[in-house]
């Protein structure tokens, strides 16, 4: 079975960090829930601000970025899954090369990262499960392990839809699915 994670807000501590930046930046107090509603909005400065500080955090502070997975579950997981890591954050984005330099550092340099330009064009990927904490739209047999956040707490499960308290869980019920089939 083939298994996509996402980076950002799923193995990367990202949003919280942000989120934090952008806040001081702006004197106020908004959640990112807020920020990512706020982008159909032209009026707004929210996303644009969030970005700025989102790429700088990728292109110059990426050494910082906190790893959310365990790696020897991450481990435990490839020697029963194929493995990937997918990120909409754009093909030529230009926090990429810092992305895989700090998938490197972590030693996941070896996995496989597909960059594409939506979420949606990453929920028609072939993979059978995404882990991810957007609520990509997955469809037919395929699953969504959803990782808890404040902004996916409206997020529903449903038949392939299950929400983890974590991406570690998601691991851990990815290692039990895996070894009860066996
Ligand atoms: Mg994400």
């Amino acid at each position: 079975m083939r298994v996509a994670f996402d980076i950002d807000d799923t193995i990367a501590d990202i949003s919280r960090i942000v989120m934090r930046k952008v806040n001081r930046h702006l004197k106020a107090s908004h959640t990112f829930k807020e920020v990512i509603e706020s982008k159909s909005n032209k009026g707004s400065m929210l996303w644009p601000t969030y970005i700025r500080f989102y790429r700088d955090l990728w292109v110059n502070r990426h050494t910082g970025i906190r790893l959310l997975i365990d790696k020897r579950l991450m481990k435990s997981v490839r020697e029963y899954y194929d493995v990937a890591f997918v990120s909409a954050r754009g093909r030529n984005s230009i926090t990429s090369d810092a992305l895989r330099k700090w998938l490197r550092r972590h030693g996941l340099g070896g996995v496989p990262l597909y960059l594409t330009d939506t979420s949606d064009e990453k929920a028609t990927l072939k993979y059978d499960i995404y882990v991810d904490d957007y609520p990509l739209m997955v469809k037919g047999n395929r699953q969504l392990l959803l990782v808890h956040q404040h902004h996916n707490m409206h997020v529903k499960e449903s038949d392939n839809v299950i929400r983890f308290y974590g991406v570690n869980e998601a691991l851990r019920f990815l290692l039990r699915r895996a070894r009860s089939q066996r």
